[in-house]
């Protein structure tokens, strides 16, 4: 793939997809800033840029990109990544459950586009946010998160009405990603190992999804590959949500 060199800003890469992410980018050559609310992760590469900051909060947001502004030029790219999901009902979330995945999951990606298209809406510029497949289709007992990744798709789709043809905006629908968040989301089943079993069992291509799954569609969409392609969200699942509900066993 053809690749220019990129001034990448991915959120939340302190582990998981985040990390897989900030890695592929950095080995596709582009120049990268990452954050998370915590210190810098010691296994970060070196070749990374690290900034504290909790994308939540506007102040924050517009650091990150300044950063990233004066350390490597203007930013082209930024990866919208970082999440927090609540394993609960609506009628079990209280009011601060609401607060953290509306203010991370939403808010945050809000406030990072905003921030990213001060200048991306003049000079050009490539946003990648990662939604869910929770987005389409309603995981049980998380509610909030999904319905945060359901306003992650919309935003997607204006952002790239809005601010092109300057301005390339796709969602990535990632389905179960084997991070420590993929494990939280098992740990609700009565059954963990069924549960597990069974959605493995859900999927065509015959395994769980790895981080470097999704930075693989994340290095795409960042090619200039992928430039008819623009208010997407792409679904990367191992065929999960393809299937009808029937039970291809009994048939
Ligand atoms: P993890 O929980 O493993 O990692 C989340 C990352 O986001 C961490 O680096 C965390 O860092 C960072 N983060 C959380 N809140 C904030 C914040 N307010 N400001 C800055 N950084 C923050 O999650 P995954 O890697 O599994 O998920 C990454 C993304 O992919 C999320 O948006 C998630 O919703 C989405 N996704 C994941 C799926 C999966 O199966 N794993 C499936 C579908 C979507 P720190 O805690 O240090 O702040």
């Amino acid at each position: 793939m053809r690749m220019e060199k990129q001034t990448a800003i991915v959120t939340g890469g302190s582990r998981g997809i985040g990390r897989a992410i900030v890695d592929r980018l950095l080995a596709d050559g582009h120049n990268v800033v990452t954050c998370g609310r915590g210190e810098r992760p010691k296994d970060l590469s070196d070749a990374a840029v690290w900034v504290q900051a909790d994308v939540s909060k506007t102040d924050d947001a517009a650091a990150l990109v300044k950063t990233a502004n004066t350390t490597f030029g203007q930013i082209t790219l930024l990866v919208n990544n970082a999440g927090v999901q609540v394993e609960k009902t609506v009628a079990d979330s209280d009011d601060d459950d609401w607060d953290l995945v509306m203010n991370v999951n939403c808010k945050g990606v809000f406030n990072m586009c905003r921030a990213a298209l001060v200048d991306m809406a003049e000079q050009g510029g490539n946003i990648i946010n990662i939604g869910s497949i929770s987005g389409v289709v309603a995981d049980p007992s998380m509610a909030l998160y999904n319905a945060s990744k359901a306003f992650v798709h919309g935003l997607t789709r204006s952002i790239a009405v809005d601010h092109g043809p300057k301005v390339r905006c796709n969602a990535i629908r990632p389905g179960w990603i084997m991070t420590e968040m993929a494990e939280d989301g098992f740990a609700l089943a009565r059954d963990p190992e069924q549960a597990m079993a069974d959605a493995l069992a859900r999927h065509p291509v015959g395994r769980f999804g790895e981080p470097k799954d999704i930075a693989n569609m994340v290095a795409w969409l960042a090619s200039d590959q992928s430039t008819y392609v623009s208010g997407e969200c792409f679904t990367v699942d191992g065929g999960m949500t393809a299937a009808s509900p029937l039970n291809p066993g009994l048939f």
